[in-house]
């Protein structure tokens, strides 16, 4: 089995993980309500899909 035949350093493993870090959605706009919406998916706001409602959204409040 693979086996680490030396141990990395403290800084070895920090650079590695200089790479590790969380990356934003690519968000679009809604054309209905333009709220930040996933591309290609229901709007969660308002329910609209390609200029027609498609999902009832109950209200926030
Ligand atoms: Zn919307």
């Amino acid at each position: 089995m693979a086996n680490p035949k030396n141990r990395h350093s403290k800084t070895r493993k920090r650079l590695r993980r200089t790479h590790w870090k969380l990356v934003l959605p690519n968000m679009s706009t809604c054309p209905q309500c333009h709220e930040p919406k996933l591309p290609h998916r229901i709007c969660a706001h308002c329910g609209f899909y390609d200029g027609r409602k498609v999902l009832e959204v109950k209200a926030a409040e």
